[in-house]
């Protein structure tokens, strides 16, 4: 049995949120008469009474699509469960989960049947997670479940959403998994056109994408190397001036001011490099801006074997990761340390299936990402990184 208009639903979904498209068309949609609702499990399918799906609109029907989907993609069921719901306070957690769903989608475009929850019929402001929904509405109940449950008639939202023991089956969980990583990619490739992705969509999928190394310590190290390198080498020539210091005597020397560290990253984006490695490679950019701070902006090479012009970002969201051929990083590292100013620390995040120069760069660190598993080794000039994945 098949759920009427559900392909100019999708369709629709597809339009209006291209950046989701991935996840609707992923899930599977089961029709479910006699239910009196549309729900979701974590096995990424909707059950669907058809006599209530007959009512909606194209918009309608794709806007509950996209709805379920992102209690998917954000987890909601699994989070349920760490939060200690159970039957009882199901259908609060949903509420919750709702308002962190609906708050920037409802603006744009969303179009759900009935009375759809959002943060400000909680007394909440938007932006919030599920969570803090959840003990806002709990912490302001009386102590025996006096407040009224409004809740939309369609919205049983299901396991997907509450956690509950629902019916086994449907995507396995690593499918699931990297059904909401390509989301998150699309949402980032999306979300370079400003205003083009709601706000909290975005921070989902950078949060999702989220590096696996902790930059600030590694940074931290190999700048303080890279720094005490240029910072003897200035106390050298001060202690032994040259003629031509002489001449120059009014600049200011190095050792006198901060030096202010740049960082490169030469991403591998030859034909080895799986969608899967490249958003990897997204998800680590975002953490070395985020190590390095706000004001920091960092420079940022796509390389196969040519390296591609020097990219300033300071959102992973910037990164245009253009390629596809064959893969040499030595030309991504020559072209890292010739940009002004020179970079102190050159990050390179490769699948590691690349022929390596046989020395480093003058004046200038190299770490290695190796990202997935079975990278082969970096050459021993190098700091290495082992970046697994999920
Ligand atoms: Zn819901």
């Amino acid at each position: 049995m098949t759920i009427p208009g559900l392909a100019a639903a999708r369709l629709w979904a597809a339009m209006r949120f291209p950046y989701l498209a991935t996840g609707v068309f992923g899930a599977t949609v089961i029709a479910e008469p006699g239910s009196g609702t549309v729900s979701v499990d974590e096995g990424w399918r909707m059950h669907a009474d058809p006599e209530l799906t007959g009512e909606w609109t194209a918009a309608q029907l794709g806007s509950v699509l996209v709805h379920h989907v992102c209690h998917l993609l954000r987890t909601h069921g699994d989070r349920a469960k760490l939060a200690g719901v159970g039957p009882d306070e199901a259908s609060e957690w949903v509420r919750a989960a709702d308002a962190e769903i609906n708050d920037d989608l409802i603006s744009a475009g969303l179009d759900l049947p009935g009375d759809p929850v959002i943060p400000r019929a909680l007394g909440q402001p938007d932006g919030l997670l599920a969570e803090q929904y959840y003990e806002a509405t709990r912490a302001g109940k009386g102590p025996r479940g006096d407040n009224p449950r409004r809740l939309s008639e369609w919205l049983d939202c299901g396991s997907g959403a509450d956690g509950q023991p629902g019916g086994d089956g449907g995507l396995p969980r690593w499918q699931a998994e990297l059904l909401r990583r390509q989301v998150a990619q699309d949402v980032i490739a999306h979300g370079k056109q400003p205003g083009a992705v709601p706000a909290g969509l975005l921070r989902w999928a950078a949060e999702t994408l989220s590096p696996k190394v902790n930059w600030r310590r590694l940074l931290a190290a190999e700048l303080r190397r890279a720094i005490s390198e240029v910072a003897g080498a200035v106390d050298y020539s001060y202690r032994k001036p040259s003629r031509r210091s002489a001449v120059t005597g009014d600049v200011i020397l190095p050792a006198l001011r901060r030096p202010v560290p740049e960082v490169a990253v030469v991403c591998d984006t030859s034909g080895s490099m799986t969608e899967d490695l490249l958003a990897m490679v997204l998800a680590e950019v975002e953490g070395l801006l985020r190590s390095l701070g706000l004001a920091r902006r960092l420079r940022v090479l796509a390389c196969d074997t040519a390296a591609a012009p020097a990219q300033r970002v300071s959102s992973a969201r910037q990164v245009t990761l253009v390629g596809g051929g064959g893969t040499d990083m030595g030309i991504g590292i020559a072209a890292a340390a010739a940009l002004r100013p020179r970079p102190a620390v050159c990050v390179v995040l490769t699948d590691g299936y690349t022929p390596w120069p046989s020395g480093g760069p003058k004046g200038m660190r190299v770490v290695v990402g190796l990202l997935g598993d079975g990278a082969p080794d970096a050459p021993e000039w190098a700091r290495s990184v082992r970046v697994h994945a999920a």
